[in-house]
């Protein structure tokens, strides 16, 4: 027995060896994921359940990592839990949070992305906002599902690790914040959920995907040429709040009602969805109060060409992005100024 004292001793020692040096976790890319909950990390009490499928324990950080052994061979993967909340509940005081907590870590040399967790029904919104404000040109991935965690086809596995994926490679850096969802890499600029339930439900209209999440590799044909990230004025650095912007939608005899109320309860700017004639003499009233409009429209591509006509009453166009997403920019924009026609340089440029 005691001569098998020194074999095992050097089988130990070449393990040991063979651990130090092999490519372990530090060799990796460093990837943070921030999580906030949606349907990537719900459960129902059912396998073929896919509504209202709030019913289990919340899928947590851990267990979303636990999930994908194949995250040890892309990347080192840590975590950072902002909240776990549909998409619905995500706020101002959330948004700031997860825009300095992302800042905080890509300004760190050995980070090399991030990844963010989200529902689905506002993650544009989100994803939108971090374009604006994340000061790095490091890949930020935006991920969602459509199916929850608990049932039989779950998309949010693969999305989770293909976001992984993207954060981590080199091809990414400068590409502004991503979307991804069903192989599919979007421009967060770009991107709106298209279809209420389907699992391809991401789509950017105007101008398609710029990349995909393919088996063999990440592989891009484009990139936004509007500025974002490190290219971006807004800084949120110290701010705790944002201007008060709401959205109206136009439709046939729409009553003016819901403007003035927004006027009166103290709104800094308003996105028109589309417009009505009952439109025209609130926004002159709002306008004379030094409240911000921007005209988007509800068809949901295409860009709102300014006219004269709008731009001699003081509107902003909206150009190609839609009311949830001008919403987004008018607020940012509004930390900086309220005049129409910087505002409408901001519209053209971002
Ligand atoms: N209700 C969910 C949310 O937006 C939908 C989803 O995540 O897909 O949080």
């Amino acid at each position: 027995m005691n001569q098998l004292r020194p074999i095992l001793l050097l089988q130990a020692l070449l393990l040991a060896i063979g651990t130090a040096t092999s490519a372990g976790a530090a060799d990796l890319p460093k990837v943070k994921l921030f999580t906030t909950g949606g349907t990537i990390q719900s459960r129902a009490s059912n396998r073929d359940k896919l509504m209202e499928y709030n019913d289990g324990p919340k899928v947590t950080p851990q267990d979303l990592i636990a999930d994908l052994p194949e995250l040890k061979a892309v990347a080192d993967v840590s975590y950072s839990e902002v909240s776990n909340v549909g998409s619905g509940n995500i706020d101002t005081a959330k948004l700031l949070q997860l825009a300095k907590g992302i800042n905080e870590w890509l300004a760190r040399p050995e980070a090399a992305g991030a990844v963010v967790t989200h529902g689905t029904a506002t993650l544009e919104e989100t994803a939108y906002f971090l374009d604006l404000v994340v000061k790095s040109p490091k890949p930020v991935v935006v991920v969602g599902a459509m199916h929850p965690f608990s049932s039989i086809s779950r998309d949010g596995p693969f999305n989770l690790y293909n976001a992984v994926r993207v954060a981590a490679s080199k091809e990414a850096i400068g590409k502004g914040v991503m979307v991804l969802l069903n192989d599919e890499i979007h421009a967060a600029r770009d991107v709106t959920k298209n279809n209420t339930y389907r699992v391809d439900t991401f789509v950017s209209r105007d101008l398609g995907p710029i990349g995909f999440a393919d088996s063999d590799r990440i592989v891009f044909y484009r990139n936004n040429l509007r500025k974002h990230t490190d290219q971006s004025e807004f800084d949120v650095g110290t701010l705790t709040s944002l201007p008060k912007v709401d959205i109206v939608y136009g439709y046939q005899e729409a009553d003016r009602a819901p403007i003035d109320a927004l006027v009166k309860g103290g709104d800094r700017g308003i996105v028109l969805d589309d417009s009505a004639a009952s439109f025209t003499d609130a926004v002159k009233e709002g306008r004379a109060k030094g409240v911000v409009f921007v005209q988007s429209d509800r068809k949901g591509s295409g860009r709102v060409v300014l006219s004269e006509k709008v731009a001699a009453r003081g509107v902003v166009t909206a150009d190609n992005l839609n009311a949830q997403k001008s919403r987004v920019l008018l607020r940012l924009a509004l930390t900086k100024t309220s005049d129409p026609k910087e505002i409408q340089r901001i519209f053209n440029e971002y």
